[in-house]
């Protein structure tokens, strides 16, 4: 079933109007910032409403996350392996929904053993193996970023968030028009520090190291198209072989100066783009500035906590925050979205979910790396940073390895970093000879589990630190 409505609701003086799919199931509308305990006696409060109007049996995400997923999954290869199927779609539907399911333990010589899990690698069929490539990419940039910083005794990584008007956002539709608008962006992050590139494409006056990455949707109703840019970058400027720290703390003129450059960069690509209302972009477009204190970080947590797993993120785990509750059997959804600092909550189907998570995972290309972060490697020996491929010493024997089987449970958890609830997942394991005994199911740290959190299979995997010897001179700042 595929629900389709829009509907006005209001709160005291707040009008909300939704266009989304689904329906506004209760008229509750509340400011998002109230304490968590609250929000969940609203919702609470909700999830009785609608089993009274609707007859739902909603049940809460934590309790039913796990059946929920698996259902997904299984509507979703459904629909893309229906019909007569060829060997091989046979085999890539059974990949897809037993993702994760099975997996392998390996024994060495040295009588060590790891666990595996296998996973189907279908990137833009696969919510889960998509969301963990993310993450795999995000520790990766993290982890160059970090090297450099402990390398040059850099304080502070750089973050803004470039937005464009609501009219302008609505008419991006391609990757490749949103790439041009990023691109724009690492050219007023680049102008800042008096770097650019002249006419052949070639930077002059030096680079900075630059990671941009395009959210085409919203973070909180992420049903809606509403593309901005994430730009994390290091001032440092590497010039020849010489690297020259140019960071400095931001003021109001400076905010000023990047409100105004960014609109004037965003007019003149949306002129070029032949959008409508191009002309009317005001001329200060909101840029909002923030900062890691990483090297403070690292002396005082042993992490320099860049926090790129919020940049680099795929937008499907926004998707699946914003789901509260369901009825598996009626496969309904109770979601809470939220809107200039309010939260509100709409009923979908599981088809609308599938709908919105089918975008989500045609977009590709959405992180790109700019100055001296693209093509790390050749700049790494000059920036102090050594190099090196993820060698996996583990040498398995074949005739030992057994094959395993996995089961997740999840938890509602409070994570003070991120200062909200979340769920967390618990994983069990046991041989596939073992499966039917309950006593014989142990748990795990998913993060020893290779392959689990991230896509660890990439053969293209490297490490990072710093170069031996390498003893910056104080350059200040
Ligand atoms: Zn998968």
């Amino acid at each position: 079933m595929q629900v389709s409505d829009s509907k006005i609701t209001s709160f005291n003086d707040i009008k909300m109007s939704y266009s989304g799919p689904g329906w506004l199931p209760v008229d509750e509308i509340y400011p998002s910032d109230i304490k968590q305990d609250q929000k969940g006696k609203i919702l609470n409060r909700a999830i009785t409403q609608l089993k009274q109007s609707e007859g739902l049996d909603l049940i809460k995400k934590s309790k039913v996350l796990g059946r929920f997923r698996y259902r997904v999954r299984i509507k979703r290869t459904d629909r893309i392996y229906k019909g007569n199927l060829t060997l091989s779609d046979k085999d890539k539907r059974r990949f897809l929904i037993n993702c994760r399911v099975f997996g392998e333990r390996q024994h060495n010589k040295k009588a060590e053993s790891r666990d595996i899990t296998f996973a189907c690698s279908q990137y833009s069929n696969c919510p889960s193996c998509k969301v963990a490539y993310h993450n795999g990419k995000a520790l990766d940039v993290a982890h160059r970023f970090a090297a450099v910083i402990q390398a040059n005794k850099s304080k502070y990584l750089r973050k803004g968030v470039f937005t464009l008007p609501e009219n302008i956002r609505d008419q991006l539709k391609t990757s490749k028009q949103m790439a041009a608008f990023r691109a724009r962006a690492i050219e007023v992050v680049n102008k800042k520090y008096g770097c650019g590139k002249d006419y052949k494409g070639v930077y002059k006056n030096g680079m900075i190291g630059i990671r941009g990455v395009i959210h085409p949707f919203s973070s909180h109703e992420p049903f809606k198209d509403s593309p901005h840019f994430h730009v994390n970058w290091l001032a440092l400027i590497l010039s020849g072989d010489e690297v020259i720290n140019a960071d400095r703390n931001f003021n109001e003129d400076d905010l000023r100066w990047f409100h105004r450059e960014w609109a004037t960069e965003a007019k003149k690509e949306a002129i070029k783009q032949g959008l409508k209302g191009a002309e009317d972009i005001p001329d200060h477009l909101t840029v909002k500035l923030s900062w890691v204190p990483a090297l403070h970080n690292l002396a005082e947590f042993n992490q320099a906590r860049l926090r790129f797993w919020y940049d680099e993120r795929s937008q499907l785990e926004d998707l699946e925050d914003c789901v509260k509750a369901v009825d598996l059997d009626k496969e309904m959804i109770l979601m809470r979205f939220q809107r200039d600092k309010y939260d509100y909550f709409a009923v979908w189907s599981i088809d609308d979910y599938m709908t919105s998570q089918d975008r989500m995972l045609k977009v590709k290309g959405n992180t790109a790396s700019y100055g001296f972060l693209r093509r790390f490697a050749s700049f790494a020996p000059t920036l102090g940073v050594k190099v090196w491929r993820d060698k996996d010493d583990f040498e398995p024997i074949t005739a030992l390895s057994e094959r395993i089987q996995f089961k997740r449970r999840y938890k509602s958890r409070w994570n003070k970093d991120k200062r909200r609830a979340e769920i967390v997942a618990c994983l069990y394991v046991t041989k596939l000879t073992d499966q039917d005994k309950p006593e014989s199911w142990k748990e795990v740290d998913p993060w020893t589990v290779r392959g689990e959190m991230l896509m660890i299979g990439s053969k293209k995997r490297y490490l990072y630190g710093v170069e031996p010897g390498r003893s910056p001179p104080d350059r200040g700042g």
